[in-house]
């Protein structure tokens, strides 16, 4: 059946569908209302939508799909069907981890707090989530140092004969050999917990009246450990800055869009600024509203917190069906909101800005030149720092004759005084080792005369081609250059045997296995561009030969064809290429030829081509 037929009779429920290829690889899920007006508004108008929409749709060749219940139903299984197959046309969270939290065991009879990455639907209670795992631990040192709770694991706790040395640096009230009541550690527990949940004034009220009463009791060393530790957390509140005073949680997005995609989260906790997070996205030209709807369901997924509010620069798709199902998996009521003006409309331009710098300094950190020759050594493992990078191609052309072509980047760039042309000198037919033997050995011969060398040779080909390089180098006794081959993949397509280029391949010297970079990585693009320069230059050189008539000297190696023949044959022609490529027929009609000579001609460049 047609793609247009099966759409025909695709079910009007929600649902999600799943797009595929020809090869039947899935290529985009989604979700809908109505799978079948969903996936039939694709093909309509498909001629208006941009370049990477259109070439999603004239790559579907077959649809799937998955009825559900509700649209909710869909958002989940969508979000799942995502994460399993990964398709290449959704957006996707490179960074999707779990941002460390801190749990307090308020169910165990002494409670403890814990570091953890994911929040379960148990009796503990949760704080955070924090930017980094720097971040939490700070704040758990913090609190160890500020409330004497026990810092120890349960196994440790439960053997203890004695107290450990957090009870002697009065760090602990050593609940593990009981030297506390449940009842005072439970306080202890609590302000913890108002501290955690930014309850400060709480805090602090609880913490003078209690250093009254110790003072009242005349336990002055007692009430001058709680004044102390007050001024203590005056202090840490002194630094926090309050950005929201509703004292909620919430999340703010940002999205900038230039080039690619960037999209910036800030926590808020307890109307307090803790820290945020930048994502960058491959470009993707969905709409905006799809792309930050995507990206919720995407960050929000299991285990993740979930705070009272999402602040959202612009309101989204499906935001009621978001908004219900973040609900439902907190709990309590969550918000999406696209504020319009206060405190929480600061906070969305906040994330606004992040998201505009956050691309910003990712696209400087991928264009500098520095940078990605740094990443290039790192990757490729090279002894030196590849300032000065040469690069060699030769390129064949027809009628047996090769030019070599040298490129130099210095710094990354393009240094095109020193390019270099060879034209091959080696016999008629050496083979490809043979003419960059040639090339090598003539361009590294000349450092003998004082020439620079550089600190990167990169060759386009294989483990051969490398080899060679690597066997000049020894033969003229150079040490300390890297060496490494660029050469395409190739892969078998389909029955017709056709060969596909795919990526690319870097040979490394003592490694039986080539490598490869991601394809986005801007270390291969520089390789790329270096090798695409040298193809470049080498043809450049070929055609301003061609124009010379250097090449018809090749006429001249070609035994029955002489002055007179070849004058003929090129006023004819035009050029030896064009020569090359007419028929034996052809050649005997040009005026001064016979049947033997053509025979020549023809058998000449059938030989070599
Ligand atoms: S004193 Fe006891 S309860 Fe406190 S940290 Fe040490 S072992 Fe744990």
């Amino acid at each position: 059946m047609n793609i247009e037929k099966k759409v025909q009779v695709l079910p009007e429920s929600p649902g999600v569908y799943l797009l595929k290829d020809p090869k039947g690889t899935i290529i985009y899920i989604g979700k809908a209302k109505g799978i079948r007006n969903r996936v039939r508004s694709y093909f309509q108008r498909a001629d208006e939508r941009d370049i990477k929409t259109r070439t999603l749709i004239s790559k579907i060749a077959d649809v799937d799909y998955l009825v559900t219940e509700s649209e909710k139903e869909a958002l989940i299984l969508e979000n799942n069907l995502i994460k399993k197959y990964k398709p290449r046309y959704n957006i996707k969270i490179k960074d999707d981890k779990n941002y460390p939290c801190l749990r307090l065991t308020i169910k165990e009879f002494f409670p403890r707090l814990m570091i953890v990455r994911r929040i379960k639907k148990d009796s503990s209670l949760y704080f955070g989530p924090f930017p980094s795992a720097l971040a939490v631990r700070n704040t758990l040192k913090l609190i160890y140092k500020l409330f004497p709770l026990r810092s120890c694991k349960d196994a440790k706790f439960n053997n203890r004969t004695r107290p450990c040395i957090n009870y002697q640096m009065g760090r602990c009230v050593a609940p593990c050999v009981g030297k506390v009541d449940a009842h005072t550690y439970e306080e202890i527990v609590k302000e913890v917990r108002l501290f955690l949940e930014g309850k400060d004034h709480e805090l602090i009220r609880i913490l003078r009246g209690k250093m009254k009463e110790k003072s009242d009791r005349l336990d002055f060393e007692g009430a001058a450990r709680i004044r102390d530790q007050i001024q203590s957390i005056e202090k840490v509140i002194e630094k926090q800055h309050i950005v929201s005073k509703g004292f909620l949680d919430q999340d703010v997005i940002g999205f900038h869009r230039n080039g690619g995609i960037g999209v910036q989260t800030l926590f808020v906790r307890n109307g307090m600024l803790m820290g945020g997070r930048f994502f960058s996205l491959s470009h993707q030209n969905w709409p905006d509203e799809e792309i930050i709807s995507s990206f919720i369901n995407q960050f929000y997924g299991e285990g993740k917190f979930i705070p009272q509010e999402i602040l959202l620069p612009f309101s989204i798709q499906d935001h009621e069906l978001i908004e219900q199902w973040l609900t439902e998996r907190k709990g309590n009521r969550v918000t999406l909101m696209v504020p319009k003006r206060g405190d929480r409309l600061h906070l969305v331009r906040m994330a606004m800005d992040n998201a505009e710098n956050g691309l910003l300094s990712k696209t400087r950190l991928d264009t500098d030149p520095e940078n990605i020759l740094r990443e290039l050594r790192e990757k490729l493992r090279l002894n030196r720092f590849p300032r000065r990078i040469e690069a060699f191609d030769i390129s064949d052309i027809k009628g047996g004759f090769a030019v070599g072509s040298m490129v130099v980047f210095e710094g990354g760039e393009p240094l095109k005084s020193r390019y270099r042309h060879f034209r091959i000198r080696s016999s008629l037919g050496a083979d490809d080792y043979g003419k960059m033997y040639e090339i090598l050995t003539r361009r590294y011969q000349r450092t003998f005369q004082g020439g620079a060398l550089p600190d990167l040779l990169m060759v386009d080909g294989g483990k051969g081609q490398m080899n060679v390089a690597l066997g000049v180098l020894k033969e003229l006794g150079i040490d300390g250059v890297d060496v490494i081959g660029l050469a395409k993949d190739r892969v078998q397509k389909g029955h017709a045997q056709t060969l596909e280029r795919k990526g690319e391949r870097i040979f490394l010297p003592k490694r039986k296995e080539p490598i490869s970079l991601r394809k986005t990585s801007p270390a291969l693009h520089l390789l790329q561009h270096i090798r695409d320069e040298s193809h470049r230059f080498a043809i450049t050189y070929h055609r301003k030969l061609k124009h010379k008539g250097d090449f018809h000297s090749l006429l001249d190696e070609i035994p029955g064809i002489g002055r007179e023949r070849k004058k003929q044959l090129l006023r004819h022609y035009k050029s030896v290429d064009k020569i090359g490529e007419a028929s034996m027929e052809e050649l005997e009609s040009i005026p001064k030829m016979n049947r033997k000579a053509a025979q020549q001609l023809f058998s000449f460049f059938h030989r070599t081509a």
